[in-house]
């Protein structure tokens, strides 16, 4: 019978009988416990009625996984070197189809409508490259894919980030970006031992569940997200100081605490003591105001 990719002494067979030599500048730390891919995939509650995407399937430790839970699985990868690596072991699942191609720059919409015609929903599950975590994130979001939620392995601080609630040091225009489009939940935390090679930073895998519509309703999306920005641009300033840099000019004072007042917002608080719904208020009454 076959052996699983995702154990350390098949993972290394296949490296060496490809010669392949990670690179650290691709974010290549591949998975060899599979424990911890069953969390990931189990998290992203599959079944053969759904399409998952996966980000940097490297030689297809989680590939495999996915294409024995989903119905079809597309898996992006920018490294060439893997290509025919991931083409020789996933040789047994006719439902995978490997891109070669930067996330970042590929044509999603395109390939859902080429890859997933015969899905209910798709779920992003990967384990990311971290040096591009925030971009591939925000891409995927951002497009308003027909996603039913996205389960990844990420560094820990970022994780954190992502899920903080307002009034902690975590919380920043990254949480209230997430927690806009998703709920997002901490899967567990993961140790370095799980990875070859080992990464220096701490791991976990976050699920987001995707949102039908927004927690709040804005009136100008690209200008919220602008507000929310600028509320953080100097964590250690208040809300009235960054906002007064950011849209006030001097002599502004005035204006900027009418604006404040109308949101209900103490011009001396911090922008991470403000819910996702203050920061909706706020943006609609300066969009408001600025006209
Ligand atoms: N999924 C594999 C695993 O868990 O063993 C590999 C994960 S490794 C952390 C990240 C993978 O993403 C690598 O295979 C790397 O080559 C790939 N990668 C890095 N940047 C990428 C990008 N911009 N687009 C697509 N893949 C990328």
């Amino acid at each position: 019978s076959r052996v699983d990719i995702a154990t350390p002494k098949r993972t290394k067979d296949i490296i060496g009988k490809h010669g392949f030599s990670f690179k650290k500048s691709l974010g290549q730390n591949f998975l060899i416990d599979m424990n911890i891919l069953s969390k990931i995939v189990d998290a992203a509650d599959l079944d053969e009625t759904m399409g998952a995407l996966e980000i940097g399937p490297g030689i297809g430790a989680l590939t495999e996984r996915l294409a024995q839970t989903a119905k079809q699985v597309t898996a992006v990868e920018i490294d060439p070197r893997l290509i025919p690596i991931l083409q020789d072991v996933l040789a047994p699942y006719p439902n995978v189809q490997v891109v070669h191609g930067d996330v970042l720059k590929v044509d999603l919409q395109e390939i859902f409508k080429q890859n997933f015609t015969d899905v209910r929903k798709v779920s992003v599950v990967a384990n990311l490259p971290y040096y591009v975590t925030t971009p591939i994130l925000m891409k995927l979001l951002e497009e308003r894919l027909p996603l039913q939620n996205i389960v990844v392995m990420i560094q820990k601080e970022v994780a954190d980030r992502m899920a903080a609630r307002p009034g902690g040091k975590e919380y920043g225009s990254l949480s209230v970006a997430v927690q806009y489009y998703c709920e997002p939940e901490l899967v567990c935390t993961v140790t370095h031992t799980v990875f070859i090679p080992q990464p220096n930073v701490e791991s976990a895998v976050i699920k987001l569940k995707v949102r039908e519509v927004p927690p709040v309703k804005v009136a100008d999306e690209a200008h919220f997200f602008q507000v929310v920005q600028a509320s953080f641009a100097q964590r250690r300033k208040t809300i009235a100081n960054n906002l007064k840099a950011r849209y006030f000019n001097e002599g502004g004072r005035e204006a900027l605490e009418a604006v404040l007042s109308e949101a209900g917002i103490e011009p001396s608080r911090r922008g991470e003591t403000l819910s996702i719904e203050e920061f909706a208020r706020l943006s609609d009454v300066l969009l408001a105001a600025n006209r």
